[in-house]
């Protein structure tokens, strides 16, 4: 599974979404079975025994990596959702991204002290969108073990950042360099 070809299923998209940016798209791989099944138990596999209660997955496309990588670990699944879509009491963080600013949010109550998390997302880039939730967590109360994507813009470095000391772990399943 560790030399799956997960490459070849993600397309380059030349100047989208604005000029000079090319966007990774990420859907060909989405739909192909296989590829799925190995990219979810490939993010999966080193978080086994870490005892993870929660994966939390980004709007939008962190809900499609995220549910099968919690249901694969035998956790529950937390949206972190734009503004306004969530319908009970929020906790919300800024941060900045690729392309400009954003905010995220999660139910108050959808994550306490006991909680082991795993963020899930479908592409790191800056890890800004990761970093963020990160610290959405702990202002929460809930321990932060780790992050699993499929594709690292490695060439933006997002490594040190989201594995801070070393204390937490950092999976992707292919890096852009
Ligand atoms: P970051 O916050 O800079 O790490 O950006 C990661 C977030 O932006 C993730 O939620 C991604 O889904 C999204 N993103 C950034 N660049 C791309 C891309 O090239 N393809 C798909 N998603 C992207």
């Amino acid at each position: 599974m560790a030399d799956f070809d997960f490459a070849s299923r993600i397309i380059d998209i030349p100047d989208y979404p604005e000029p000079g940016v090319v966007f990774k798209d990420i859907t060909p791989l989405f739909a192909d079975a296989e590829a799925m099944r190995c990219a979810v138990e490939a993010i999966a596999k080193p978080f086994q025994d870490a005892g993870i209660t929660k994966v939390i997955g980004p709007e939008a496309r962190g809900f499609m990596v995220g549910v099968p990588v919690a249901l694969e670990l035998g956790a529950g699944f937390v949206p972190a959702r734009k503004p306004g879509k969530l319908p009970r009491e929020t906790v919300s963080v800024n941060y900045e991204l690729e392309y400009g600013t954003d905010t995220l949010e999660i139910h108050a109550d959808a994550l306490g002290a006991g909680d082991r998390v795993l963020i899930v997302d479908d592409l790191v880039a800056t890890g800004g969108t990761a970093a963020a939730t990160g610290k959405l967590v702990r202002e929460m109360g809930a321990e932060l073990v780790g992050y699993g994507c499929i594709l690292e813009l490695a060439f933006l470095n997002p490594r040190p950042l989201l594995e801070e000391d070393g204390s937490v772990r950092f999976v992707s399943l292919v890096q852009v360099q």
